[in-house]
């Protein structure tokens, strides 16, 4: 992809929160219904705002609040969401069916699959290259220009190296780029067998325009470097292309060894979760700890049991019909948007069973109402639930009266 055109932007980091000294904690408790009265206030101005949010990936229709009473009692799921504990105050029986249902979506059976509810796509991501690093030792991590920075934060953790993979115009890695690096890295010593290996971070649903890497072909291209893991970072993208018509290839039937996915974006959680899974047989034995006499393959130790709770009672609403209506619905909306934005003379551009519509990034006014991500000079918009035709429209209408000299 060409580098996009210089454009003056705030720097990550630019922005600062003040220090509220309101909110001072000191040393005298304070008056709890003054304490309740400023919350309740703040969560009342986010949610008034939150319509307007279009540039980002979580969706916001969500209602938990007649679970309110969950808030009283303490869930904490300890190790493997197999395993008991000591403790046994634990949501793990709802957890265990979260893991089963996100297998089912990735295309694999939940008996062949571990997995557990994480604080996001990040842990995941985390995840799935510590295990591909257990399997591969020598090997680098290939993912693209497109890929999540968290990727590179993961890797830096784990002592990895990643080589950067161009991407193409559509935002998928460029599978001409992945064989020549692979083939470059492919190193002929009996000692390591075929070769290093490549560990392949493909990217299902790309941050900025919601692509779709192809598991299966980048895995073949790779193995010219010897053994491949594949771990499909699905965090936007996973629960979309699971129902897209154009079935991109991203998942465990696709030749995927891990997969990871967010729960707070296209399902919308008031925590931030999501969910890791990887083929058992690539999982180490699940190893105990005498104090919490739990097993525990996860990164983590607590875990939070009203993570679980919360994205259990979300996927009982819809079940694997409600989530395909959707994901139906979101991707009509993209299309609608993508209509809108072009005769509103924004160049859109989207990928095929996209959420995302990228287009002409506008002026800073524009783009700080409607909370809109940016790189240089293009914008999005992510057509989660609570996006409908009516912010579509306001936004065009900004754009076509922006334009006016
Ligand atoms: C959002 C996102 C992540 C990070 O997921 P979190 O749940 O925010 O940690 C990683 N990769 C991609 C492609 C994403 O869109």
């Amino acid at each position: 992809m060409p580098a996009p055109p210089a454009v003056p932007t705030r720097a990550p980091g630019e922005d600062t929160i003040p220090t509220d000294p309101y909110l001072r904690i000191g040393q005298q408790p304070s008056d709890r219904g003054a304490d309740t009265k400023t919350l309740l206030t703040w969560a009342q101005d986010l949610r008034a705002e939150q319509h307007q949010v279009l540039g980002f990936p979580g969706a916001l229709d969500f209602s938990y609040s007649e679970l309110g009473p969950l808030l009283d009692v303490f869930a904490n799921n300890v190790g493997d969401p197999s395993s008991g504990d000591a403790s046994a105050v634990h949501a793990k029986a709802f957890e265990q069916a979260i893991v089963g249902f996100f297998a089912e979506t990735a295309g694999a059976a939940p008996d062949d699959v571990y997995g557990y509810l994480t604080t996001g796509g990040s842990e995941g991501i985390l995840y799935g290259l510590a295990t591909a690093r257990r399997h591969l030792p020598h090997a680098r991590v290939y993912a693209s220009d497109q890929a999540h920075y968290s990727v590179h934060k993961a890797a830096g953790l784990l002592g990895l190296e990643v080589t950067t993979i161009a991407s193409r115009e559509d935002g998928t890695m460029d599978p001409d780029d992945l064989r020549m690096h692979t083939f470059v890295h492919r190193r002929i010593n009996p000692r390591l067998g075929r070769g290093p290996g490549a560990i392949v971070l493909a990217t299902i649903g790309t941050t900025m325009h919601g692509a779709y890497d192809d598991v299966t072909a980048l895995r073949r291209i790779a193995s010219t470097a010897g053994a491949v893991y594949v771990h499909a970072d699905a965090a936007l993208g996973g629960l979309v292309a699971a129902h897209a018509p154009s079935r991109p290839a991203w998942n465990f039937e696709h030749g995927a060894d891990s997969v990871s996915m967010s729960g707070h974006k296209i399902i919308g959680s008031p925590v931030p979760c999501g969910v890791v899974l990887v083929r058992r047989e690539l999982v180490p034995e699940a190893a105990g700890a005498e104090y919490v006499k739990a097993t525990d393959r996860t990164l983590g130790c607590s875990r939070s049991g009203l993570a679980a709770l919360l994205m259990w009672s979300a996927l009982r609403r819809l079940g694997h019909d409600g989530m395909r209506e959707r994901i139906r619905a979101g991707l009509e909306m993209a299309d609608y948007a993508t209509r809108q934005l072009a005769s509103a003379g924004a160049s859109p551009s989207r990928p095929a069973d996209s959420l995302v519509v990228c287009f002409d990034r506008p002026d800073p006014w524009i783009v700080d109402r409607w909370h809109l991500a940016c790189e240089g000079d293009r914008a999005h918009i992510v057509t989660v639930a609570h996006v409908g035709r009516e912010q579509i429209d306001g936004l065009c209408a900004d754009l076509s009266s922006g334009r006016r000299p």
